[in-house]
C-alpha cells in the first residue's frame, strides 16, 4: 500500500491506471492471505476417513497443496490421509473444496473456461491476466476449458444414454405450437493424426478437415408482418460434435425431447440436401414436415447452369429463370422435366445433369415451398448456418489452428452450452455435486 501512496503524491501528478492496477494486486494479496486462513483453520480432525476400496484410511499428516485462486495463488494446509489396506492416499478435504486433482480454485476454472471458449488460449491467457489480474500459461486455460468441455460433453452422453433405452423423463416444457429442428455439417481443420486413412476432398490428397455435425432446436409461436415466420427470441439450442451420423442422431433427438419434441403440435426439418440429414430425420423424427433449404436448392440450378451454359446468352438465361420460377413454386415435377430436355454435349455433363434431376426427384416433397408458406413455416435453414459460423467458424476455423477431435469436440460442447444459456445452471449443479 505504501508503494501506491508514494506514487500518488509524487510531483502531484497522478497516473490513475497505474494506481488502480497496483491497488487491485494489494488488495488481492491481502484476500489471497484471509482466504489462505480461512481455508487452513484446523477444523477437529478426523483420525480415519473411508477409503474407496471399503476400508478406513488413518490419518498421516498435514500436508500443503497449491491453489491457484482469483485472488492469486495460495498454499492451504490440509490432513492427509493413507489407507493400509490399498495404500492409497487421499485429502477428503480437496473433494469438498472441489479442487480434487487440480491446481486451479473453482473460480478460476470457471474463468478459464468462459474466456477458453470464447477466444484462442493464447488470447484467453491474455484476457485473464489484463482483465482479472490472473497469470496462467495458455497451456492451463486449454487444459481446464477443455476439462470443463468435456464434463459437459459426458453428462450429454448420460441423458442420451437414457434416450437410447427410452427413459427419458417427462418434459415439463409448456406446449409448443411450432418446433423445429435444423441440422448441418462443416469441416474443422484438425492435426494430421486425426485424418490418417481417410479420404480428402480431392482424389489422392489426405483430408485436413474433419466434419462437425450440429444441430438446433427453436420454436416459433409467432408470424410477422405478412404472415412471414418470426423466431421466438432465445429460443434456439445447439448441440455439435465431430462424430457418426448414428451417435449425432440420438444427441440431437435428446436436445429436441429436452425441449419438448413429444408435446410439440407442428414439427419441422430443415436441412440442406444430403443424404445423412434425411435419414436422421426419418429415424427419429417421424412425423415431421421436411423441408429442404431453399437457397440451397436454388444454389443446385446455379451451379448446374454455370457448367451447362459458360457463355451466358439471353437463351440460356431465360432457362435458368423458369428453373428458379419451378422451384419457387414447388412444381418440381415440372422443374425436373426442363432439366430432362437438355441435350449436354458431354458424357460428364449428362452426369451432372442426370444427378441433379435425381436430386429434384428425391426431394420433391421437401420443396412444396408455396404450401410450406401458406403455413407460415420457414423454407430456409439460415438459423444452423448462422449457428455453424458463430458455434463452429469464429472459434474452431481461426487461421493456424488444428485441432484433435478430443480437444474440438471438448470446445464445440462448451460453446454450444454456452449459447444455449445453460452454463450458469450447469455451473451450479456441478458445484452442488460436488
Ligand atoms: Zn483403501
Amino acid at each position: 500500500m505504501e508503494v501506491i501512496f508514494t506514487g500518488l503524491r509524487k510531483s502531484g501528478h497522478c497516473d490513475l491506471e497505474a494506481v488502480e492496477m497496483a491497488a487491485r494486486n494489494a488488495s488481492h494479496r491481502l484476500g489471497a492471505k484471509v482466504l489462505e486462513r480461512l481455508l487452513s483453520a484446523p477444523a477437529a480432525l478426523e483420525l480415519t476417513v473411508a477409503c474407496d476400496c471399503g476400508h478406513q484410511a488413518r490419518f498421516h499428516q498435514m500436508r500443503a497443496k497449491h491453489l491457484l485462486t482469483v485472488l492469486g495463488p495460495i498454499t492451504i494446509e490440509r490432513p492427509y490421509y493413507v489407507c493400509a489396506h490399498c495404500q492409497a492416499g487421499r485429502s477428503p478435504r480437496d473433494r469438498e473444496l472441489d479442487v480434487e486433482a487440480v491446481a486451479c480454485s473453482p473460480g478460476v476454472r470457471r474463468m478459464m473456461a468462459v474466456v477458453g471458449s470464447e477466444a484462442s488460449f493464447e488470447q484467453s491467457r491474455q484476457q485473464l491476466e489484463l482483465l482479472a489480474g490472473i497469470e496462467v500459461p495458455a497451456k492451463a486455460v486449454e487444459r481446464q476449458a477443455e476439462a470443463i468441455g468435456a464434463d459437459i460433453d459426458a453428462r450429454e452422453q448420460v441423458a442420451i444414454q437414457q434416450a437410447k433405452q427410452l427413459e427419458l423423463p417427462e418434459v415439463c416444457a409448456p406446449e409448443v405450437p411450432l418446433l423445429y429442428i435444423e441440422m448441418d455439417g462443416t469441416g474443422v481443420p484438425v492435426v494430421r493424426a486425426e485424418t490418417e486413412g481417410r479420404a480428402g476432398k480431392l482424389e489422392g490428397r489426405p483430408a485436413h478437415t474433419r466434419e462437425v455435425k450440429l444441430g438446433c432446436v427453436f420454436t416459433q409461436t409467432t408470424a410477422g408482418a405478412e404472415g412471414r415466420p418470426v423466431r421466438d427470441e432465445d429460443s434456439t439450442s445447439y448441440v455439435g460434435a465431430i462424430e457418426s451420423a448414428e451417435l449425432f442422431g440420438l444427441r440431437l433427438y435428446t436436445e429436441a425431447w429436452r425441449r419438448g419434441w413429444s408435446r410439440a403440435q407442428k414439427k419441422v426439418v430443415l436441412g440442406d440436401g444430403a443424404a445423412w440429414i434425411w435419414n436422421l430425420a426419418g429415424q427419429h423424427f417421424p412425423g415431421a414436415i421436411q423441408i429442404v433449404d431453399l437457397y440451397h436448392a436454388r444454389q443446385h440450378l446455379w451451379e448446374l447452369f454455370a457448367r451447362l451454359f459458360p457463355g451466358d446468352d439471353k437463351a440460356s438465361k431465360r432457362w435458368l429463370a423458369r428453373c428458379l420460377d419451378r422451384l419457387d413454386q414447388g412444381k418440381i415435377e415440372a422443374l425436373v422435366k426442363i432439366i430432362g430436355t437438355l441435350q449436354p454435349a458431354s458424357e460428364e455433363l449428362a452426369k451432372s445433369v442426370g444427378n441433379e434431376a435425381e436430386y429434384f426427384e428425391r426431394n420433391a416433397e421437401r420443396m412444396r415451398y408455396p404450401a410450406f408458406r401458406t403455413q407460415g413455416l420457414f423454407v430456409g435453414s439460415g438459423v444452423i448456418e448462422a449457428g455453424c459460423k458463430t458455434i463452429i467458424g469464429h472459434r474452431l476455423k481461426q487461421s493456424g489452428m488444428f485441432w484433435t477431435v478430443h480437444g474440438a469436440n471438448a470446445i464445440i460442447a462448451l460453446r454450444c452450452c454456452r449459447l444455449s444459456r445453460r452454463f450458469e445452471d450447469y455451473w451450479a449443479d456441478r458445484s452442488s455435486a460436488a
